[in-house]
């Protein structure tokens, strides 16, 4: 059996610089207390347990807007994901401290969508349905609307007017040119704005570029990571390659990997190294390699 290590992997700058901000902020003696986190700050259980540890309450609900009934006083945390316009007047309105750890992609796409729409556009946004990022965009506007897959996308009226398709920053990216092709056919007008973050594209590309090279590929990461499940996703679908995804060591018991010669393992942004190197660890010995992809398929700087 061939190991293969599937780079890049570890945390992603969007992450890490949300653990640094929240971890500031926990250092700060003048704090007001009590801590609320409006749900997970990054899809990872582990980096969760730890803030938990540390005394941040992390509240679960419907919304954002929802979590923020249960608050009265004391400081709320934004997570990576972002949140709504409508999130952040509730919270100043409460007269909570904030502390916005939002990664700098999500918040450029907001700030992109905003400019879209102030130039008389109505928005399709192709994003996962109740995830953190699409329900903070959603709420920017009425004139965004969530689509899926192309059968959301047969299911809307005739428009003629400005139009454009814009994505959640952690969707296949080539699933969303090809969702662009088909909406073109219904609406000639519609312009692609890409917001998938480098991030995920460079996963992405590294899982397709195995595409008749492998036989499996393990996906490392929390099941509720929509990066996670799309390198999933993306290694079935544009790679043709058979794909599991196991969060840590315990879950890779349940698969019987004997009948495969050469597998590859993958990991979400949010997905730290120690993880996938305690995975790796427990897969039977073989050759071992690691392969970068080139990153010439980068998004171009704005
Ligand atoms: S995956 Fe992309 S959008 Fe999400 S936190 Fe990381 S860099 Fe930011």
């Amino acid at each position: 059996m061939e190991i293969i290590k599937i780079l890049p992997q570890g945390l992603c700058k969007g992450v890490i610089n949300a653990i640094h901000i929240v971890n500031n902020a926990l250092e700060d003696p003048t704090i007001k207390k009590p801590i609320y986190m409006l749900g997970s700050l990054v899809h990872n259980q582990n980096i969760v347990r730890a803030l938990s540890e540390q005394n941040v309450i992390i509240l679960d609900g419907k919304s954002r807007l929802e979590m923020l009934d249960e608050i009265t006083s004391g400081t709320v945390i934004f997570t990576a994901h972002g949140v709504s316009e409508e999130t952040r007047k509730k919270a100043r309105a409460k007269g909570l401290d904030i502390i916005d750890a939002t990664c700098k992609d999500v918040k450029l796409s907001h700030d992109i969508i905003r400019n879209y729409l102030d130039a008389g556009y109505m928005i399709l946004y192709y994003g996962m349905e109740n995830h953190p990022e699409a329900e903070g965009v959603l709420g920017i506007s009425p004139k965004i609307t969530l689509i899926r897959n192309k059968d959301d996308i047969e299911a809307l009226p005739a428009y003629e007017g400005k139009l454009a398709l814009a994505t959640q920053t952690t969707m296949s990216f080539l699933q969303a040119i090809e969702l662009h092709q088909y909406l073109l056919k219904k609406y000639p007008q519609i312009k692609l704005i890409d917001e998938v973050c480098n991030s995920t594209r460079i996963r992405q590309q590294a899982v397709i570029s195995q595409k008749g090279k492998l036989d499996l590929i393990i996906v490392v990461g929390d099941r509720k990571s929509n990066n996670t499940r799309m390198l999933k996703e993306v290694a079935e679908k544009e790679a043709g390659i058979s794909a599991i995804l196991v969060e840590n060591v315990e879950d890779l018991k349940a698969y019987d990997l004997s009948a495969y010669e050469r597998i590859g393992v993958t990991a979400g942004a949010s997905t730290p190294n120690v993880i996938v190197q305690e995975i790796i660890e427990k897969l039977p010995k073989g050759d071992f390699n690691s392969e970068l992809v080139s990153e010439d398929y980068l998004r171009p700087k704005r």
